[in-house]
């Protein structure tokens, strides 16, 4: 496995890529797809790193906890984190459907 030390730099600007479809980086070449697939194994890396028993914030329950941190986005800056928050698992599912709405909601009126 290698390791890029590479920030990446994804040009949205056509003809290579569009902001909901960033083209190749223009330093090492790597696709935004590969990225995000590398981005999601981190995150479920780190998701099962985390879980732990406590009290889910959303629905007050004692449960299994599971890292919830909404994935970046191409128009944010490459430094940003968004918020994390520990829920059950019901609380994690809902959040991410709450947010894949509002991203097609941001989508839809582009
Ligand atoms: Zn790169
Ligand atoms: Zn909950």
């Amino acid at each position: 496995m290698t390791v890029s030390l590479c920030k990446h730099s994804h040009p949205v600007q056509p003809p290579v890529g569009t902001i909901l479809r960033p083209g190749p980086c223009t330093d090492c070449g790597i696709t935004w797809d590969e990225v995000q697939d590398e981005v999601r194994r981190q995150e479920d890396a780190l998701i099962n790193g985390t879980a732990h028993e406590g009290t889910c914030p959303d629905c007050g329950q004692h449960r299994t906890l599971l890292r919830f941190q909404p994935p970046s986005q191409p128009w944010e800056p490459f430094d940003y984190e968004p918020p994390v928050s520990f829920l059950c698992l019901d609380c994690y599912n809902a959040a991410a459907i709450e947010f894949n709405a509002g991203l097609a909601a941001v989508y839809g009126s582009i």
